[in-house]
């Protein structure tokens, strides 16, 4: 299975389709952070990369986040999404 990473150029093509809103969002927090190795929602620095089961990019590309522990668990409480950790799901 491909996966694009987080905050690549062809990801943020991918998301721009997918979430035009998140894309725009994330766009300036990489570009206010200078660099693309910072959490998607936030900024932090402190990151890993993650899948997110049941969401699909396109039929053969899940959508991935870059997020911070406290993003992460965020999503998982208020948002009910399963992440899956992008090193164990490949
Ligand atoms: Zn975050």
């Amino acid at each position: 299975m491909k996966h694009l990473s987080p905050h690549s150029k062809e990801w943020f093509v991918a998301m721009a389709k997918f979430d035009p809103q998140q894309a725009a969002q994330t766009k300036q927090i990489v570009k206010s952070a200078g660099a693309g190795d910072v959490c998607s929602l936030c900024g932090d620095h402190e990151v890993s990369d993650y899948e997110v089961a049941d969401k699909w990019f396109d039929p053969d590309t899940p959508v991935t986040f870059r997020l911070c522990e406290d993003c992460l668990s965020n999503l998982a409480t208020n948002e009910g999404e399963r992440l899956v950790p992008l090193s164990a799901a490949n």
